[in-house]
């Protein structure tokens, strides 16, 4: 990578503005956000995310996602390829590549030629060449395993969501991945939150798979505590887990691929939302941590709130303004809160909004609602 990087940018400019993917796709002559998008893994790997899920995959306003999740490798031993894909490029190009869709986790076949796939025996170092015919490598399964494998219908349902993934052109937002998975799971009776009686997602994912393949993905699944929540699959539901997770679990929660993707991707207007919202998103929710959070976030508008959570922005605004979270919008943000942590420590308000240019009839209207949660979270803001 060194070298590639001296040969591809002579003039040695700082290490900060040629990151690797850059570098790659300058080398491979493919624009930056096409590299990114249909040649790295960033898309799968940045199937969720909590921020920035308004950058489209590959977009070069967001370079340091592109180094981040398009330059992860999932596990540092693996460097996987088809001996049959090699074979036919070889005939058809002389030279070989690798597949991006033979590097996805819990996925141990070729998608075109169904067989399973070989691992290097000298792991990611393999990268640094193109692969050839006789590649030294190791199988992970045996033929007998790898039947079970392969036909497995959960598993067969995690490839085609995964391979989904990787062809997505933006992330979901994570608060959006998380309402949908766990009312998915509500109502197959599978617990959504760490103590409970029902069984959990992990049980139900054990129930249909084999273990060998399991701890492929989850390599602790063994040490689990029976009736506890696992929570690199189980925390799904309350927060943020690994990539293969959001796969993993659309595969368990539904009998088939397809309806799993129009569920996962569905418009936020053609999901009974409301009634659910009304049922899940109670005064509790609304006055947590999350939601102040989520506001801060947001920086107040409750517009992009609603969409974030899939909910009527309308709604979002009576339950947050009752909550002392006003709707920000379009203020300046920057000016306004100087204006009320300013008058909140002692100046008069006229001086306060003079001072910092701040619109008086907005910060007056701001501060009728009650002041310290609302101040709490301008501070917030104005550090970002
Ligand atoms: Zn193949």
């Amino acid at each position: 990578m060194a070298a590639l990087r001296e040969a591809m940018h002579p003039t040695r400019i700082p290490l900060s503005e040629c990151p690797a993917a850059a570098t790659l796709a300058l080398a491979a002559e493919i624009p930056l956000k096409e590299f990114a998008r249909k040649h790295s893994l960033l898309p799968f790997h940045r199937t969720v995310s909590p921020k920035d899920y308004d950058v489209d995959h590959g977009d070069p306003t967001g370079l340091y996602l592109i180094e981040h999740f398009g330059m992860r490798v999932w596990r540092q031993s693996m460097a996987m390829f088809c001996p049959e894909c090699v074979a036919g490029d070889m005939e058809s190009s002389k030279f070989a590549y690798w597949r991006r869709s033979h590097q996805l986790p819990g996925i141990p076949w070729c998608t075109e030629h169904g067989c399973q796939l070989a691992n290097s025996t000298i792991g990611k170092k393999a990268f640094d060449d193109v692969p050839f015919p006789d590649l030294p490598a190791h199988y992970g399964y045996s033929e007998q395993e790898f039947i079970d494998v392969s036909l497995n219908p959960v598993i067969q349902r995690y490839a085609d969501i995964a391979n989904a993934f990787l062809n997505s052109e933006r992330p979901t937002p994570l608060i959006h991945a998380t309402f949908r998975i766990a009312e998915q799971a509500k109502k197959l009776q599978i617990r959504v939150g760490a103590r409970g009686q029902k069984p959990t997602l992990t049980e139900k994912v054990l129930e249909q798979v084999p273990r060998n393949w399991i701890k492929t993905l989850y390599p602790d699944i063994e040490n689990r505590v029976p009736g506890q929540f696992f929570n690199p699959i189980d925390n799904i539901t309350t927060g943020l887990v690994a990539d293969q997770g959001y796969a993993l679990a659309l595969a368990v929660l539904f009998d088939s691929s397809t309806e799993a993707l129009n569920y996962w991707y569905a418009d936020n207007d053609g999901l009974p939302l409301e009634r659910k919202v009304q049922r899940s998103f109670g005064r509790d929710y609304w006055n947590s941590n999350t939601m102040f959070k989520l506001y801060v976030e947001h920086k107040g508008n409750h517009t992009s709130i609603g969409q974030a959570l899939s909910i009527d922005p309308s709604y979002v605004r009576t339950e947050l303004t009752a909550a002392g979270l006003p709707a920000l919008g379009l203020v300046d943000i920057s000016a306004t809160a100087q204006a009320i942590l300013a008058y909140q420590a002692g100046m008069p308000l006229e001086a306060a909004c003079d001072s910092s240019g701040a619109s008086r009839s907005e910060v007056e209207k701001l501060i009728r609602g009650g002041i310290s949660k609302f101040s709490t979270a301008l501070k917030k803001m104005s550090q970002h």
